[in-house]
């Protein structure tokens, strides 16, 4: 197994949601919303003083939408250096999550000046990005691709996989290895904002059997490609312990706040008023805000998972997946973990499946038995090894 010796990833997330707003129109998107407000500077500066008490701990902050480069430069030419300059015993770290269509020259050098690491969309090649995001969608965010690497920004993608684009998923991984781009992917979730909130969600069976597709695809061309969730949930049976945050109990750690200063969970409850925990103007300190009825509710998850995944062998580093997946289409009852733990399971028990199998073989050849007699391969299936040294090697 992996040794501990990798830096803890920073463990205080607050994610700044400057408007919910955005110019495209996803066809499965549940967090954007026409009209929403866009956050103020004296906003900014009351995120600043509610911090000043709140914690001592190394932060990041991640600005998420909606679309946050909706808010301008002038935005985050003042935003950056408040929070940077005012928080230092907070260190800050930056992340932005954006589409890039409305990036500037101005806004990549604003960005460029802080180092910030972009997290972008997309759904693979052309028309079926485009089929599912919208029309011109690919264009306007390979224009501002192409104007972040040319200002020194990092961009990485994330690909939604859909009930429907999951049928191309050979096409959609050869895009990104073809591309050279590191593969980040995510299941659709289903809409709370639309009339048929499963078209386009991803079921918990199908994002399984996709994960262990991606598995082998990434061990055959591991000197090709990046699979970043693939390496997560590797991490997490290797080490014992999940390292992002649908694997960790994230509801004492990460906190969102709105365009008007309310503060949430997370990003993802941005915009429903049950989820509002308080307001960065009153200053509210990590007690009330676990004492706010969302904060009950996320801490009652908590215990929740503690009961109910008490049997399961992979409680230690899943903690039952995302709350918000489990608590959000049941209006706030909590009624069962993170729905996509049957794809949870299954890639955690492929991968501890694998990785026992390769070392009892390798103790078997140790102790002179035959390839075939150590090794009883179900199939004839690409090495999980290779993973485990890479992913130690880079500790
Ligand atoms: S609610 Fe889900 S997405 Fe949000 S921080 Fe928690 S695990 Fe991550
Ligand atoms: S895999 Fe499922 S049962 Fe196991 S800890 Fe995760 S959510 Fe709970």
């Amino acid at each position: 197994m992996i040794r501990q010796k990798r830096k803890q990833k920073r463990p205080f997330h607050v994610m700044i949601i400057p408007t919910l707003g955005c110019p495209s129109k996803c066809a499965y998107c549940w967090s954007s919303e026409v009209g929403s407000p866009i956050m103020s500077i004296e906003t900014v500066r009351e995120i600043v003083a509610w911090l000043q008490d709140f914690r001592i701990d190394p932060v990041t902050f991640t600005f998420h939408g909606g679309e946050p480069l909706l808010a301008g430069a002038d935005f985050y030419r003042q935003a950056l250096p408040l929070l940077t300059k005012e928080l230092p015993q907070l260190e800050p770290n930056f992340a932005l999550q954006t589409n890039l269509w409305m990036l500037t020259p101005e806004l990549a050098d604003v960005l460029a000046e802080y180092n910030i690491p972009i997290g972008s969309s997309l759904d693979g090649p052309q028309e079926l990005n485009d089929l599912q995001r919208s029309e011109g969608y690919y264009e306007r965010t390979m224009r501002g691709y192409r104007l972040a690497k040319e200002h020194g920004l990092q961009v990485q993608f994330i690909c939604t996989f859909t009930c429907y684009s999951e049928q191309f998923k050979e096409d959609i991984f050869n895009f990104f290895m073809s591309n050279d781009l590191t593969l980040k992917l995510h299941p659709a979730l289903p809409s709370l904002r639309s009339d048929e909130p499963d078209r386009w969600a991803l079921s918990p069976e199908k994002y399984g059997e996709l994960l262990v597709y991606l598995l082998d695809k990434y061990l055959e061309n591991m000197d090709r490609i990046e699979v970043r969730n693939i390496n997560d949930y590797a991490r997490c049976v290797f080490t014992g312990r999940g390292t992002v945050c649908t694997f960790v109990d994230c509801m004492e750690n990460t906190f969102a706040v709105g365009p008007d200063g309310s503060i949430y969970p997370c990003y993802r409850f941005v915009g429903m008023p049950e989820y509002v925990m308080g307001n960065v103007r009153d200053r509210p300190s990590q007690q009330d805000l676990a004492q706010s009825p969302a904060g009950l509710r996320m801490r009652a998850f908590k215990d929740y998972v503690d009961r109910e995944c008490k049997g399961c062998k992979h409680i230690r580093y899943c903690r039952g997946g995302c709350p918000y997946n489990a608590i959000a289409p049941t209006n706030g009852e909590i009624k069962g973990v993170d729905p996509h733990c049957l794809a949870y399971k299954r890639i955690f028990d492929e991968i501890a499946e694998r990785f026992n199998q390769e070392m009892m073989g390798s103790m078997g050849l140790e102790m002179g038995l035959s390839a075939k007699t150590a090794s009883p391969s179900k199939e004839n299936r690409p090495a999980i090894m290779p993973l485990v040294r890479k992913l130690a090697s880079n500790q």
